[in-house]
């Protein structure tokens, strides 16, 4: 009698508990359906566990402190509850400029304008064209040393790389762009990089275009894209950083700079570029595009502001995890290329490939990255000499009395920079094996200068000595066991809970953190 009034009493506790898992499934479902994309869940669920490991990085030693708000800062978006510092505005920084033109920050010098007949075998005039000629012999190469074409090229890199391989690619041809058009727009648009600019100049924009014309050769998207398709990619890598005054985004929000006020704080920069760089086709015997029809033209807009736009860095999670996806996903045809068809795919691999050629210092070759390393940290001293003077915070890794290059490559890599690359190195595999070869050297080179360097602060030891590479992987599986929400104290975020009690898409991606080696 008694088992009986137990069970059936077991029976309504199972049948309560029952109901509230179907209650909390269909809450799920209406969240999954009206709120939140498998994409966005990943990429949540990807920057969840990034902030995770840089909280454990920032607990090991100030100099860990410092990278981890580094990579946070840059690499993942601001959330809304942040408070933002703001500096006194002098007088001096409130440039008066008109709201409804855009107005580049920089006066270019002029760039003369060209006759049809006199282009140079390279597009600009150079007294080395020979050591010019033989540095070319690389334009196709990972590792062609853009800095010697910069000197070479009496520092013209991006005109000069943008022609040959335009010529190389017949997009001259195939577009109907006369010569001495392209090589005035180019000028014109290379005049509009400031030469001030330590990092983010036009030898950086120049490589961009390399990276992404070698990248655009890999096998495994061999005739996958139309030449208006790479068109665009090589354009948007050529405007990606027009302009760029040396600073980040958050400074110019920080700073009530003209430029967030135009763009509202979002994507502030890249905005700016993408409207320079389009703006700039206006001027004088400038418009390489005036022989597209207006589709091809309107195509090739869209496809370049996706491009541009996917630049922002703090938008690096959302991309990656739909990389990631998109290779748990990925179909091949049956010449073994990548299967993209539809709009969707095809422009976020472009996107991928634009984004991994802006973070492609760390895979070129060891002398090459290097100087770039040198480059970018003198570009943020600057800045931290700016913040100093106005009497801001000064951003993580700008405060030049107070900063670890080396280690800042070594977390800029394992956090950033070989996550997506190995992504990219699947979906395109085996093609950039090497290069995910020179990277892990790269990254190996950095950790041993970490080591070599002098005794570290007491505080320091444990990441200068500490057992081996911080370096951890994303590996996507939505079918991942989810303790790691438990123990935060359960809902979070309800998307990250669907996980765990079954699928959640009709692909089978899915979202884990492997293990740290
Ligand atoms: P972009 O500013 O568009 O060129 O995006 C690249 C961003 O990635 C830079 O602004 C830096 O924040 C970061 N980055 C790129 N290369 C390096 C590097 N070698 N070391 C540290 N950060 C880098
Ligand atoms: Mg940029
Ligand atoms: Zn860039």
């Amino acid at each position: 009698m008694n088992q009986r009034i137990l069970g059936s009493e077991q029976y309504q506790k199972l049948a309560i508990e029952t109901l509230e898992e179907l209650d909390w499934c269909l809450d799920q479902l209406e969240t999954l359906q009206t709120r939140h994309s498998v994409s966005e869940m990943a990429s949540n669920k990807f920057k969840r566990m990034l902030n995770r490991e840089l909280t454990q990085l920032s607990e090991t030693s100030r100099s860990g402190n410092q990278v981890s708000e580094f990579i946070a800062n840059t690499f993942l978006e601001k959330q809304q509850d942040v408070e933002i510092m703001s500096g006194p505005l002098k007088d001096k920084d409130k440039k008066k400029r008109p709201m409804s033109q855009i107005v580049a920050v920089k006066k270019p010098v002029l760039s003369p304008s060209l006759a049809p007949t006199q282009i140079p075998r390279f597009g600009v005039t150079t007294l080395h064209e020979g050591l010019l000629a033989t540095e070319f012999e690389d334009i196709n190469r990972w590792g062609l040393d853009i800095f010697k074409i910069a000197e070479y090229s009496g520092n013209r890199p991006l005109t000069v790389v943008m022609y040959s391989i335009f010529q190389e690619r017949e997009l001259l041809k195939n577009f109907k762009i006369p010569a001495d058009t392209f090589v005035t727009f180019m000028m014109t648009l290379e005049d509009h990089y400031h030469t001030d600019v330590a990092y983010h100049n036009n030898i950086h924009a120049a490589d961009v275009v390399q990276s992404t014309h070698v990248l655009l050769s890999t096998p495994a998207l061999e005739a996958v894209f139309t030449d208006l398709e790479i068109m665009a990619a090589l354009f948007s890598s050529a405007i990606h950083d027009v302009d760029h005054p040396g600073v980040s985004n958050q400074f110019l929000i920080n700073t009530n700079s003209e430029l967030a006020l135009m763009y509202n704080d979002a994507s502030v920069l890249e905005n700016h570029h993408l409207a320079v760089g389009f703006k700039l086709l206006q001027e004088d015997n400038c418009d390489i595009f005036q022989s597209l029809s207006k589709k091809q033209g309107q195509s090739l807009r869209k496809m370049v502001i996706d491009m541009v736009l996917a630049t922002d860095m703090s938008k690096h999670m959302n991309f990656l995890a739909d990389l990631k996806t998109m290779v748990e996903t990925k179909k091949v045809t049956s010449l073994g290329v990548l299967l993209l068809d539809n709009y969707s795919d095809r422009i976020q691999v472009l996107q991928n490939m634009v984004h991994c050629a802006d973070l492609s210092n760390p895979t070129k070759p060891l002398d090459i990255y290097r100087q770039w390393t040198d480059r970018i940290m003198m570009e943020f001293f600057t800045q931290g000499d700016r913040e100093r003077d106005k009497g801001m915070e000064i951003s993580p890794m700008c405060d030049k009395h107070n900063a670890s290059v080396e280690k800042t490559q070594v977390g800029f890599i394992d956090y950033i920079v070989h996550p997506l690359w190995e992504t990219w190195a699947d979906l395109v595999h085996p093609d950039a094996q090497d290069i995910l070869d020179t990277l892990e050297d790269n990254r190996e080179w950095y950790q041993s200068m970490i080591q070599r360097s002098p005794s570290p602060t007491l505080e320091d030891r444990d990441l200068d000595g500490g057992p081996g590479p911080l370096e951890f992987q994303f590996e996507l599986t939505l079918e991942e066991e989810e303790e790691e929400e438990e123990e935060e104290g359960g809902n979070v975020d309800s998307d990250l809970e669907i996980d765990s009690k079954g699928k959640v898409s009709e692909t089978d991606c899915c979202i884990c953190l492997a293990d740290q080696r």
